[in-house]
């Protein structure tokens, strides 16, 4: 745990569950993602590869963070724990965690609908993906207003088309799809088009092992390398209406409300990373004799180090605030007629966390000295880790930006 915790209000379960994901991200996750940041990204997927053994296990632990049916925890109590699991999960490994997180999105939206054959048929057991990003419409894909004139509709890579009781679905994603290069399952937001051509968005259900279905070669990348990506290809996908979880009309208020589980998630998982970075600065500047004394003696790394706690404790309880009231008012777990989570609050902590996780890495690597650019000690790692948050699930500007509309 942190140096000192001051967790102090923890029930005696959400302590054991924090502790229980503390284990898994330190004995499970920070070896399996130090050892698949040096493998190509071919061999991240291989069938052997660790990754799959990564998955099977944070499964058989039964803890979730986004499909939660079936749990009698209330929404404040879930909120508590989804912000302690995934800091864990990001303490541990970001990539891994952002695998992890994503994978959960298809059974959450089953589980959404209330279908028990949609529910069946996307269990959490299954390694799922969200998959939004388009060769010509990334950033533009998060736009959230009901604008019919939105660019994303304009020429979409991805269309699915109503013919009859089925969604024909034909196009691609981009390669940034978050497990996409083994995902099993998907949470497709796609253009539809229902006979008017394709004027709004939706969101399908949509088994990747259908025919139709095919691969890009997964991607190379700087950072978070443990976590798969890779292209998505629909060759007339077939897929039953009923899968349509997130139909036309709802659209904007669907994309909204994932924005606000995501960017929630994402502060919580970078607050981990952040906190991980400070943790081994600290140890190493206790630890590295140079001179004749040991480095944290001097005032220079000291007020570092301090920079490094305040801005990780900071982050983590603007995440827990917003993740809290989010939660208590997402209309999808039960808040009050009328209540509505707010998109902005839940940017404002993604960006504060992926900014506060990159600043912190960088200054643990100075820390480190030489040391840091090696490849015999972890920080550079987290630092190319944490870079890349910048621009995950939307890049810290154009959220912002996405944000201030709201103000
Ligand atoms: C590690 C990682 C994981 C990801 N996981 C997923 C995932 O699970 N599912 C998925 O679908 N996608 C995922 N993405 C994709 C991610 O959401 C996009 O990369 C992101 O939205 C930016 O899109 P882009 O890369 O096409 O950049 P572009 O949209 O081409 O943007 C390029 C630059 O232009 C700027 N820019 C663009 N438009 C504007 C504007 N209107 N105003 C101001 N500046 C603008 C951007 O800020 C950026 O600096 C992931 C990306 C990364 C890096």
């Amino acid at each position: 745990m942190t140096p000192q915790d001051i967790d102090f209000d923890l029930s005696e379960e959400e302590r054991s569950i924090r502790d229980l994901v503390h284990r898994f991200a330190e004995e499970v996750m920070r070896p399996a993602g130090q050892a698949l940041d040096r493998r190509s990204a071919e061999e991240v997927i291989a069938r052997g590869s660790i990754l799959w053994d990564v998955h099977k296990k944070w499964n058989d632990l039964g803890v979730h963070m986004f499909a939660t049916e079936g749990s009698d925890l209330t929404p404040a109590q879930l909120a508590r724990l989804n912000c302690l699991v995934t800091e864990e999960l990001g303490w541990g490994d970001a990539g891994l965690a952002i695998s992890l997180g994503a994978s959960e999105f298809p059974a959450m939206l089953a589980q959404t609908s209330q279908n028990p054959d949609l529910i069946a048929a996307f269990p959490v057991s299954k390694i799922g993906c969200w998959a939004i990003t388009e060769p010509d419409h990334g950033s533009n894909s998060l736009d959230m207003s009901a604008d019919p004139k939105r660019p994303y509709l304009q020429k979409p890579n991805c269309v699915a088309r109503r013919d009859g009781d089925f969604y024909v679905i034909s196009g691609q994603k981009a390669a940034w799809v978050s497990n996409g290069s083994m995902a099993e399952t998907a949470a497709l937001y796609t253009a539809v088009d229902n006979g008017d051509g394709a004027t709004n968005g939706g969101v399908l259900l949509v088994d990747l092992t259908s025919r139709g279905v095919t691969r890009g070669r997964p991607l190379e990348k700087l950072g978070q390398r443990a976590l798969p990506q890779g292209e998505i290809f629909f060759d007339d996908v077939r897929v039953p209406l009923t899968h349509m979880v997130i139909p036309p009309e709802m659209y904007p208020m669907g994309l909204e409300l994932t924005l606000t589980s995501a960017n929630g998630f994402m502060g919580g998982t970078f607050v981990g990373c952040a906190r991980a970075a400070y943790e081994m600065a600290l140890e190493y500047a206790k630890q590295r004799v140079q001179g004749g004394v040991t480095i944290i003696i001097h005032q220079a790394v000291k007020l570092k180090l301090f920079e490094m706690f305040r801005k990780v404790e900071a982050a983590r309880a603007l995440n827990r605030r917003v993740v809290l009231y989010n939660t208590v008012h997402n209309p999808l777990i039960g808040a009050p007629e009328g209540s509505f989570p707010a998109v902005q609050f839940a940017i404002a902590s993604k960006v504060t966390s992926t900014q506060t996780s990159f600043e912190v890495a960088s200054d643990a690597l100075q820390i480190f000295g030489g040391n840091g650019l090696s490849y015999e000690y972890p920080i550079e790692k987290l630092m190319r880790d944490a870079r890349a948050s910048l621009i995950e699930d939307g890049t810290n500007e154009v959220l912002a930006l996405h944000a201030a509309d709201r103000l």
